[in-house]
């Protein structure tokens, strides 16, 4: 996995405050993106187990009890989704309470074998590409209407979409 950077406090990606860590590289290129620095795959950093470590260790610096989110870029694809599903697996094993939120232009009906792993440790994903033609600046961790805040919990035990109530 690579990415771009980690935000220790950030209040714009997330309910309440979050540490979020953006990853780098996006095969989806969607008109309008407002992250296109986040394209390339040659640019960024290698996530290594340093970067773990800092997350771990710094996620409630200060007692203040953060939330984790992952942007991008692309989470999900398949240069960055083995190292989304360790952090994941990693921080739940640590902080079983922390929510994690992951965005992805994918949509969650048509993820492959090793993206639905990843909703084994998540707890909120918001799914689909940002669709210029449906930008709405109200609506809450989503830039346009057709993207969906999943309830991941609730999409495996009843393997249906139920969208979280914000
Ligand atoms: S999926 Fe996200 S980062 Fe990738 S092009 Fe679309 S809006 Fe930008």
């Amino acid at each position: 996995m690579k990415f771009s950077k980690i935000k220790q406090n950030d209040i714009a990606n997330g309910i309440g405050i979050v540490m979020s860590l953006w990853t780098q590289g996006c095969p989806h290129h969607c008109r309008g993106c407002f992250n296109v620095e986040t394209w390339d795959f040659d640019e960024g950093k290698e996530f290594t187990i340093n970067d773990l470590n800092f997350i771990i260790e710094n996620i409630d610096k200060n007692n203040i009890k953060r939330n984790l989110s992952i942007l991008g870029g692309e989470p999900l694809c398949p240069q960055n989704v083995d190292g989304v599903i360790s952090l994941c697996k990693e921080l739940k094993g640590k902080y079983p309470e922390k929510m994690i939120y992951v965005w992805t232009g994918y949509v969650v009906e048509d993820f492959n074998e090793n993206q639905r792993e990843v909703l084994n440790y998540i707890d909120v994903l918001v799914d689909g590409k940002f669709e210029e033609e449906e930008k709405n600046l109200s609506i809450v961790l989503r830039g346009s209407n057709n993207q969906r805040v999943i309830d991941v919990k609730k999409y495996l035990e009843n393997d249906k979409i139920i969208k979280l109530d914000l």
